[in-house]
C-alpha cells in the first residue's frame, strides 16, 4: 500500500527486550509524532534510544505494542519502509566506491547538478570540488578520508537525494564541536523543512530549534516538553 502524507507516526503501549527473560529497554512506551515535527530524543548512554529509533522504522519487532506509520506497522512494512523513514546511524555507513556512488544508492537517476546541489546543501561542495578526482573520488571503506562530521554531512546528502519524509538521525554530532555541532543541526532543520526529523542526542546542543524534546529514561518517556521553556 502506497502511504499518503501527513506521515503520522504513533507508538502505542510499546515493550521491548532484546532477548527473552531479559529486562525490558522500552517499557509502555506511548508517544505521537505529527507530519513534518521536529522532536528530539534525549536520554543517558543506554537509555535506549538507538533501539527505539531501530523500533519506528521497523527494524526490531516489538515485544508487545505497535508502531505504526500511518496506521500500518512500520515492522511489517518491509523494504518499503525505506521510502518514507531514512535513518542517519552513529556511525554512518559508508561504501567502499566512488563519492558519486555513496551519494546515489538508492537515486542513480541523480543528475550532475543534483548531486553538486545536496554537496551545497551540505557544506560539502567545496571540499569535495577541490579533490583531484572529486565526484569519482574513492571512499574507503572505513570512511576515513573524511572526518566524523563530514561522513555525517556525505551521509546527509545521501539522504536528501533520496528525499524520503521522515529523517531518523541518531547522535549525529557525537564527534563535533560545539560550533561545527550547531552549523550541522542549522543545515539539517532548514533542509529538512517540512519534513519529520527525530533527533537523537544526548547534548543539549540546538534543542532551541526543535519544536518538542522528550527524554527516555528507565524505558519510557518521562518528560515532554516544548524546548523553549526548559
Ligand atoms: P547511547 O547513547 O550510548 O548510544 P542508547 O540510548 O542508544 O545509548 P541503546 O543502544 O538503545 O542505548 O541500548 C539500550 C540498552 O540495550 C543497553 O543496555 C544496551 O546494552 C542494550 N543493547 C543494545 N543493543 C543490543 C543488542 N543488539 N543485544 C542486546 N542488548 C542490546
Ligand atoms: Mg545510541
Amino acid at each position: 500500500a502506497k502511504l499518503d502524507t501527513p506521515y503520522t507516526i504513533e507508538i502505542k503501549h510499546l515493550d521491548f527486550r532484546y532477548t527473552d527473560g531479559d529486562k525490558l529497554i522500552i517499557e509502555d512506551l506511548n508517544l505521537k509524532i505529527a507530519g513534518g515535527e521536529k522532536l528530539a530524543i534525549l536520554g543517558r548512554s543506554g537509555s535506549g534510544k538507538s533501539t527505539l529509533a531501530n523500533l519506528i522504522r521497523g527494524d526490531r519487532r516489538p515485544t508487545r505494542g505497535t508502531v505504526e506509520l500511518n496506521q500500518q506497522e512500520t515492522a511489517l512494512l518491509g523494504d518499503d519502509i525505506s521510502n518514507y523513514i531514512g535513518v542517519i546511524h552513529q556511525t554512518p555507513y559508508l561504501f567502499n566506491t566512488s563519492i558519486r556512488n555513496n551519494l546515489s544508492i538508492g537515486d542513480e537517476s541523480a543528475s550532475e547538478q543534483r548531486l553538486w546541489d545536496v554537496l551545497e546543501r551540505v557544506g560539502l561542495k567545496q571540499l569535495v570540488a577541490a579533490l583531484p578526482e572529486q565526484l569519482d573520488t574513492l571512499v574507503d571503506e572505513a570512511g576515513l578520508r573524511f572526518s566524523g562530521g563530514e561522513r555525517h554531512r556525505l551521509a546527509l546528502a545521501r539522504i536528501l537525494l533520496k528525499d524520503v519524509p521522515i529523517i531518523i538521525l541518531d547522535e549525529p554530532t557525537v564527534s563535533l564541536d560545539p560550533v561545527t555541532e550547531q552549523e550541522l543541526i542549522e543545515t539539517f532543520i532548514k533542509e529538512l523543512h517540512g519534513k519529520t526529523l527525530i533527533w537523537i542526542t544526548h547534548h543539549l546542543q540546538g534543542l532551541s530549534l526543535m519544536d518538542r524534546v522528550v527524554f527516555l529514561e528507565d524505558g519510557r518517556l518521562q518528560m515532554s516538553g516544548d524546548p523553549q521553556k526548559l
